[in-house]
């Protein structure tokens, strides 16, 4: 299954074309190794992504802390291939939950089942993502399981409700372009569990997922509205004006005070939406990732909106040609 499957429909032949090419590209690992050995694609992937190391983050996290921002940090990587790097993963999210803690910054991770070990072994996922729920628990921290492509969403949900037993901190994400999610948003609202709401990144047949922009979107304000009304504290995630001036309007409407629910915005994406956000009173939490393996998701962000390639070739452009802006 491949990313980035919503909203063709409203876009032109050539963004289309771009966008297909570049999430194609975004799967090509050879691509991948040449890209991220450029020094020139370098500060326009600064923007998306807070660093290669923990050390090059930790003073980002801080920055956007001082701001007034709430963060959960993302250790990039996806689909391990090897138990080992799926165990060096977990453990280094233990590593930046230890750093999160000493440094007083915000307590709140998210990862992915996949990087965790899914595909090798549901057991070898379950014992490293325990591990991490575990000691996020003695941290007082909070672990957001990733929502991967539709054929993980069965396991991914059975994995979190078995540690839901044991573990009130850790929550799952919701796509709003899958058809199944109505239902998945009444169980998680019956449990009690913290929701993330998501359009959905993935390329999905539409068996499973609503062919188009207009309907994702209709789903998200739907399954949103439901959880302003009786989740547990849920979270929209979404760059979407449109729909945040709606989440307000009902927030509003149904004197849903704004400690009750969170925004959830990328690193990099709408910063000015999101300044405006937390200065009408929102809290404001940024999805922020940082690591080598940064690549994959870089090429998802340039593929979400094709202006972003135009500037891309600007700045190395102007790299090249000695400008400092
Ligand atoms: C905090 C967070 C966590 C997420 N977690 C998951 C997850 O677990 N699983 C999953 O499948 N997906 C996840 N996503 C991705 C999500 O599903 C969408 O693919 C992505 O957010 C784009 O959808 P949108 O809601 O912003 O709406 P869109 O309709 O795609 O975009 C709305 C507007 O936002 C702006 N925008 C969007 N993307 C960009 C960009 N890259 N650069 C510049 N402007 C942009 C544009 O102005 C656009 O018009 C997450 C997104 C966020 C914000």
């Amino acid at each position: 299954m491949r990313s980035g499957g919503i909203g063709d429909a409203v876009r032109t032949a050539p963004e289309r074309v771009l966008r297909t090419g570049l999430l194609a590209l975004s799967h090509r690992r050879v691509v991948g190794r040449i890209a991220t050995g450029m020094p020139l694609t370098r500060p326009f992937v600064d923007r998306f992504v807070a660093g290669q190391t923990l050390v090059e983050a930790l003073p980002r996290l801080r920055r956007l802390a001082d701001a007034g921002f709430r963060t959960t940090v993302d250790l990039l990587g996806e689909s391990v291939t090897h138990a080992d790097a799926a165990s060096a993963a977990a453990d280094r999210y233990l590593e930046t939950l230890e750093a999160l803690a000493a440094g007083s910054l915000d307590r709140n991770v998210s990862l992915k089942l996949s990087q965790m070990g899914m595909a090798i072994d549901p057991a070898l996922a379950r014992a490293n993502l325990e591990r991490i729920v575990a000691r996020a628990s003695s941290l007082d921290a909070f672990v957001r399981i990733d929502m991967e492509d539709s054929s993980t969403v069965d396991a991914t949900l059975a994995l979190h409700r078995d540690l839901w037993a044991s573990h009130n901190n850790v929550g799952v994400v919701i796509q709003s372009a899958l058809r199944r999610s109505t239902a998945d948003v009444d169980a998680l609202i019956t449990e009690g569990v913290r929701v993330r709401l998501c359009k959905g990144a993935y390329k999905e047949p539409a068996s499973v997922a609503f062919p188009t922009k207009p309907e994702v979107d209709d789903s998200f304000a739907i399954l949103m509205e439901r959880l302003l009304g009786e989740g547990a504290y849920p979270a929209f995630a979404t760059h979407d004006e449109r729909l945040i001036r709606r989440a307000i309007a009902i927030a509003r409407r149904d004197h849903v005070t704004a400690d009750r629910f969170e925004f959830q915005m990328l690193y990099g994406v709408r910063r000015d939406l999101q300044d405006r956000l937390l200065a009408a009173g929102y809290t404001v939490r940024l999805y922020v990732p940082f690591g080598r393996e940064w690549y994959p998701y870089f090429m998802r962000r340039l593929a979400e909106r094709p202006a972003n390639v135009a500037f891309l070739v600007r700045s190395v452009l102007r790299e090249r040609r000695g400008d400092s802006a």
